[in-house]
């Protein structure tokens, strides 16, 4: 077949080709005929989820050259269908920093004096600085403190007795009892020991695998992805040969782990010898954006309100640690997880651009980065929104909304407004279609940053599925069929709350879902996860849970939990994960400025 027939107007032809590869990996943006249909079809969601989840946008990971041209992308959508830029400087685009990884800067240096002899140990081959190492110097004698472990709820105490101020810490990997689900357990993560040490005022930390575990020693690796919270303090995994010469004159290493395998501390100063420790770890930052387009209500008098409608466009690239397919590198394509509630994005944009009549109050589109590093863009959005916050009367978000089986969409947080239940129930009229999920609109997904500053939300949901978090989340498996249904169907609800007399009222909706990661218990704080220098800061806490009920609010800034100082959220939930229900214990909060220590009892998880 002669594909340039004369006879074929360009424009036609440039579309039929195109559908005709829909389904394939495609690598270019569908071509603007393709998309002129201003109602919300399925070949159009289809079109959109092809090219975001295609090969050359190599699974979106935030900041990555993928997600810019998925970015770019909405941009040129939102352009094409006539929303105004709601970004910074007249664009459409929202910029912010994210940590992505972590590398070696220069230079990491670990020199050992003995008594006998001094060793230069050599990076990556002999020690290697921890993700979460602070950068700088420590310089001191070393002391022995076995696993590092002091709990007195344990009665077991290895820094009892021996002062560890100045000096730098050399401590075994795992537990003394070698049983990972051991009482042991929740002390043995290395940031944990590292706050131990930190606390006890050490200078710096050097981790070992003793020659009695059973574990193969490693010296872990600095990963390429993820942000790794800084702890402040210089620390290394370190080979134990290169350590061995410290234990000359005194009982060996494998004897002092065997005698504390029978529950005896073993903590001691190492003759005269002194360590120094240098770590220069560079944290990658990449800029990821928000893509904000804004389209203005038809109501006068209804105008200067908004109706976020959003959805995060970003996923896991080439895998990495929030991957369901660990070790794999390939390309996770997110068809359904996000490129599926990106194009409901983009539909319900040019719906409404092409309808202006339909939306009474202004709606804002917007495109978030960062959800699957922790809800990055849509923090960074309600902290620098393009419209005071105060205007912002409701949010709806779509996140993996492409792979309904029985025609049908969840619906969360419908109690989260009063208003809902009418909205829902009028705009369900024809469409047959919707489940009831989670009241409350809390976690998961971006709408958690609304509802914790007081925005009432829905958040529409087919369901996890085989393909989730791994690379075979294609464009192929996507019901466009059944999407474009749900899309047309939250086009009516968005209508219909945008056409509301009165701003729908919030109400906090106590959560009802059991707690995640295996905690022990449950507080009901929700983490801001985007870097802060103090401490954890909150974008919100659960009604009921105890976090309210000991006063904790909005906006605190987490510094202390347990009588441990807390810098980041990843050591919150080390400490988190040492906690127990139904006992008293502190937190101290820093708000505006002031130390505030508040008494709160964990609630049992589950
Ligand atoms: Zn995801």
């Amino acid at each position: 077949m002669h594909l340039r027939s004369s006879s074929m107007p360009g424009r036609w032809l440039a579309a039929t080709l195109w559908l005709a590869a829909a389904g394939l990996a495609w690598s270019a943006p569908p071509p603007a005929s393709v998309l002129r249909n201003p109602e919300i079809t399925a070949p159009e969601i289809q079109a959109h989820i092809n090219y975001l989840a295609s090969d050359e946008l190599r699974g979106r990971m935030t900041g990555s050259p993928g997600a810019r041209l998925a970015g770019q992308y909405l941009a040129d959508r939102f352009r094409a269908v006539g929303l105004k830029p709601g970004g910074r400087g007249r664009s459409y685009f929202a910029p912010f920093g994210v940590v992505t990884g972590v590398k070696l800067g220069a230079p990491n240096r670990l020199s050992l004096r003995s008594e006998s002899e001094t060793t230069t140990a050599e990076v990556s081959k002999d020690f290697l600085p921890l993700p979460f190492s602070g950068n700088g110097e420590a310089r001191g004698g070393v002391v022995f403190v076995g696993y590092g472990i002091a709990e007195p709820s344990l009665d077991y105490d290895e820094y009892a007795g021996i002062n560890v101020r100045g000096k730098v810490v050399l401590i075994l990997r795992y537990t003394p009892d070698g049983d990972p689900h051991g009482k042991f357990a929740n002390f043995a993560p290395l940031r944990y020991k590292l706050m131990t040490a930190r606390a006890k005022g050490a200078a710096g930390v050097l981790f070992i695998t003793g020659p009695a575990s059973e574990r193969e020693e490693n010296l872990g690796k600095l990963p390429a992805e993820g942000s790794f919270s800084n702890s402040g303090l210089p620390a290394a995994i370190v080979k134990r040969a290169v350590v061995a010469p410290l234990f000359a004159g005194g009982p060996s290493l494998r004897d002092l782990q065997t005698l504390m395998a029978h529950g005896q501390p073993q903590s001691r100063r190492l003759g005269r010898a002194r360590a120094e420790l240098v770590v220069n770890l560079a944290r990658e930052k990449a800029r990821a954006r928000n893509v904000i387009g804004i389209l203005r209500g038809s109501v006068a008098r209804l105008r200067n309100q908004y109706v976020v409608i959003g959805a995060h466009y970003d996923h896991l690239g080439m895998g990495g640690r929030y991957s369901l397919a660990p070790g794999v590198k390939a390309i996770h394509h997110g068809a359904d997880d996000n490129a599926s509630g990106t194009a409901g994005v983009l539909e319900l944009a040019q719906y409404f651009a092409r309808h202006p009549e339909a939306a009474g109050r202004s709606l804002i589109f917007v495109g978030f980065s960062g959800e699957e590093e922790g809800l990055l863009g849509s923090a960074q959005f309600v902290k620098k929104p393009p419209v005071p916050l105060k205007r912002i009367v409701a949010m709806i978000n779509m996140d993996m909304v492409g792979r309904s089986r029985d025609g049908k969409v969840l619906v969360l947080g419908y109690k989260t407004s009063p208003a809902w239940s009418s909205v829902l129930k009028g705009a369900e009229g024809s469409f047959h279609i919707t489940k009831k999920g989670d009241a409350s609109g809390f976690g998961g997904s971006d709408q958690q940053s609304f509802t914790a500053t007081g925005i009432p939300v829905l958040f529409f949901f087919t369901g996890v599925h085989a393909d989730y978090h791994r690379p075979s989340d294609t464009a192929d498996k996507i019901n466009s069929k059944a999407e474009a249904r749900i899309v047309r169907f939250i086009a009516a609800v968005a209508q219909r709350i945008s056409r509301l007399p009165e701003r729908p009222q919030f109400v906090k909706v106590a959560e009802e879902r059991p707690s995640v990661g295996g905690f022990p218990v449950r507080l009901g704080t929700i983490p801001d996860y985007s870097e802060n220098p103090d401490g954890v800061r909150l974008s919100g806490v659960a009604k009921g849970g105890a976090a309210e009920r000991a006063g904790v609010q909005a906006g605190d800034v987490i510094v202390e939990f347990m009588g441990k100082r807390i810098r980041n959220v990843e050591e919150y939930s080390a400490v988190l994960r040492t906690a127990k229900p139904n006992v008293e214990t502190t937190m101290v909060v820093l708000r505006n400025g002031r130390r505030v220590t508040l008494k709160i009892t964990p609630a049992p998880a589950g």
